[in-house]
This record gives structure tokens, C-alpha cells and sequence, in this order.
């Protein structure tokens, strides 16, 4: 479960009072989850299933977990797959997917395309920590094209940020896509990363995609 820190360590801060209320009427509220510093993706509704005093926060719910939990008792293994499944859906892909967006300055790694509707933020290597907010590290932003052939080997990337194209597909004369979206960027470095170091795909998770993609060759 998610947890929401009180404002401050008094219980009866206003801001924490007002959340009180807002848990007893089961009031829906937006939570907006910072994914930069002054930048923010809300997340609606969620809300407060209940308090824990003593580590001063509260129990805040995407509209998931309501009436399936309560607090210190058991939760059968399906129900928490189901928990687990759409916390993913209705708040870590969407946090994802915004901060990986935000951190290419909504740019297609590869082609620098910027037309957020035609965006995904991919994954290198596949998010199997279900309850983790998945690392921008393991984050590209990637266009639509240019993702599907990250996920099916015909494009790799390298851990120095060199793409490469499938050996067969450079032989193939065919329209533009082929010719500049896809062998076009053979051998050329990513056109979008971000600014900050920290954000930047992490080199061995990049070497392990790479890994997957040589053998797909
Ligand atoms: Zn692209």
C-alpha cells in the first residue's frame, strides 16, 4: 500500500485535520505526485483508507485497494495480484510515463520526433517490480515506431548510446521509414537524452537489452 506523509509531526495541523475528514467521508481527492521539482501529475481519484499515527502518515488509495484491505489483516495472494495489477496501471505507468517524458523533454530518443501523443516512455529492460515506481534509469522516451522496434529487436540501442539496426533490415530497399527512420539512424548516437546525468539509461541495463538484441540477430 501507498502511504501519505502528515504535514509536519502535529496530528492537528490543519492539513492534517482536513485529510482526517476527507478519510471519514471518503471523500475523493487528486493527488498530485511530484515527478520533478514544481512539476506534478495528478492522480484522481484516490483515497485515504486509514491512518497510521505512529509513523505519521496515512494510507492513500488509487481507487484500488477500497474495501478489499484493512489494516492488519490478511489479504489473499489474488487479491494482492489484482492490487498490485491496477496500482500499476492507474498510478506507476502514468508517474512513469510523465517523468521519462519530462526527462527527454518530450523527444523520441532516437528521432527526436516531439509529439507527446505519439510518445511512449519505454521500458530497457521489462519492470518486473510490480510495487516499484519504475526508475527513470530504465526509462526511453521513445515514438511509436521506434519503440515497437526496441521491443522486437530490429533496432538496438548501445550502452554508449549508439543505435544499431538489425544486420537483414540495412540489406532491404523499401519507403522513407525504412530508409530514414530505421537505417537512417544506424550507427548514429540517441538525439534526445536527458540533461541530468542522473537520468540518463543506466549502462548495464542498456548492455543487458543489448544483449538480448545481438542474440536476436
Ligand atoms: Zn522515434
Amino acid at each position: 500500500m501507498l502511504r501519505y506523509k502528515w504535514r509536519g509531526d502535529d496530528p492537528d495541523h490543519a492539513e492534517n485535520r482536513a485529510l482526517r475528514t476527507a478519510m471519514h467521508q471518503a471523500v475523493p481527492l487528486i493527488w498530485f505526485f511530484g515527478i520533478a521539482p514544481g512539476v506534478y501529475k495528478p492522480i484522481y481519484p484516490v483515497y485515504l483508507l486509514w491512518e497510521e499515527p505512529q509513523h505519521r502518515q496515512f494510507v492513500i488509495d488509487p481507487d484500488v485497494a477500497r474495501g478489499l484491505v484493512a489494516p492488519g489483516e490478511h489479504v489473499a495472494e489474488h487479491v494482492r495480484r489484482y492490487i498490485l495489477r491496477e496500482m500499476k496501471q492507474r498510478l506507476h505507468q502514468p508517474v512513469f510515463r510523465a517523468t521519462v517524458l519530462r526527462a527527454y523533454a518530450t523527444r523520441c530518443a532516437v528521432c527526436a520526433l516531439r509529439h507527446a501523443q505519439l510518445l511512449d516512455a519505454a521500458h530497457i529492460v521489462p519492470d518486473r517490480d510490480e510495487a516499484g515506481i519504475a526508475a527513470v534509469r530504465n526509462g526511453l522516451a521513445l515514438c511509436k515506431i521506434h519503440h515497437a522496434a526496441y521491443d522486437s529487436s530490429v533496432l538496438g540501442i548501445r550502452p554508449d548510446l549508439v543505435v544499431e539496426i538489425r544486420a537483414d533490415l540495412l540489406e532491404e530497399i523499401d519507403g522513407p521509414m525504412l530508409e530514414h527512420g530505421l537505417k537512417g539512424r544506424h550507427g548514429q548516437r540517441l538525439m534526445a537524452v536527458p540533461k541530468v546525468r542522473a537520468e540518463r539509461p543506466d549502462a548495464e541495463l542498456l548492455e543487458q537489452r543489448y544483449a538480448t538484441f545481438r542474440a536476436a540477430d
